[in-house]
């Protein structure tokens, strides 16, 4: 691939953890209700996912894997109301210019299933075979052809670490989907869907944690709040996710600690507002957004946390 894609890559696709970032959101994008992920030297050498969505037709193969290609997006008003979490038509592209990928893949409604395989980003093979309905995706030495940024890769297990963290945000907001991981074949992780937020969350916190929530809506924005204190802690932590998006905000912990100088412990706040509303297009790993009105989220934020205290303190 030309230099721009892959310095474009580089940004998108940093670790492994960003690669099971962007193709866990493209399975729960495609409807998936189960997701398995297998790595080898914690996703370093080889990178598995397999969900049972949508599928790709195979005629399309080709076209996933081209830089802003995206079927999410089909005019320019479309960036105004992004619903669903991938959009930028960038991860399969920058992962493709960066590894060795493979794509099985199967429509519901198609007859055959399709394959392709890509060696950074030239596609190599594309043909019709049987495959089970769903996609499967095989990413085999990532960066392979960029030595310098294999380098700075971390330890096998530091690496899966970090795809451990990724899939248990994921397992929390779509408690709905089953999700396995396994590293060398071995399980590390498993959620077996139907469960609630709630039930996730004890398994995170701890079964023993006194678990304060609070929920409101205003308007079409509504707001969901989980906090755990931890006594004797003097850290705020905050897993924030913003239509279904993990995410950054300061405004947002400028509120829970606005509501009381002592919201230290864990926090999980999930706001959902109409994707008008917030622009999750600043940045190429969407990791911060912008409120179209900012005083609104921070006060709903507020609110929520001021009624979870006076719950402690009542
Ligand atoms: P984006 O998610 O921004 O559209 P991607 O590069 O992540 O771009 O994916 C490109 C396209 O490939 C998607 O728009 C979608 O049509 C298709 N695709 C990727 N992964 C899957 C999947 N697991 N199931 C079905 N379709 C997929
Ligand atoms: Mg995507």
């Amino acid at each position: 691939p030309d230099i721009s894609t892959r310095i474009a890559a580089g940004e998108v696709i940093e670790r492994p953890s960003s690669v099971a970032k962007e193709l866990i959101e493209n399975s729960l994008d495609a409807g998936a209700r189960t997701i398995s992920i297998q790595t080898e030297q914690g996703g370093k050498s080889s990178f598995v996912i397999e969900d049972d969505g949508c599928g790709i037709p195979c005629a399309e193969l080709p076209l996933a894997l081209e830089r802003y290609a995206t079927s999410k997006i089909t005019d320019i008003e479309d960036l105004e109301r992004i619903s669903t979490l991938g959009y930028r038509g960038e991860a399969l592209a920058s992962i493709a210019a960066v590894s060795r990928m493979e794509i099985r893949s199967k429509a519901a409604e198609a007859e055959a299933g399709g394959l392709i395989r890509c060696e950074a980003g030239e596609i190599t093979l594309h043909t019709e075979t049987p495959a089970k309905p769903g996609t499967r995706i095989q990413i085999d030495d990532l960066f392979f052809n960029l030595p310098a940024r294999r380098k700075f890769l971390k330890t096998s297990s530091a690496e899966l670490r970090r795809i451990v963290q990724i899939v248990n945000d994921y397992a929390l907001i779509h408690p709905e989907v089953t999700f396995r991981l396994y590293e060398e074949s071995k399980k590390i992780l498993e959620y077996t869907g139907a469960a609630c937020v709630e039930d996730t969350l004890l398994r995170r916190w701890g079964r023993q944690t006194k678990i304060y929530h609070s929920e409101s809506q205003s308007g079409s924005l509504s707001a969901r709040l989980w906090w755990n204190p931890i006594p004797d802690s003097r850290r705020v932590v905050i897993m924030l996710f913003v239509n279904g998006r993990r995410v950054q905000d300061a405004a947002i912990r400028a509120a829970l600690s606005t509501a009381d100088a002592a919201a230290y412990g864990e926090w999980l706040v999930l706001l959902d507002l109409p994707p008008q509303d917030v622009d999750v297009n600043i940045h190429p790993t969407k990791e911060e957004v912008r409120f179209r009105r900012s005083g609104e989220a921070f006060k709903i934020v507020y609110d929520n946390a001021k009624a979870i205290f006076a719950q402690r303190h009542s």
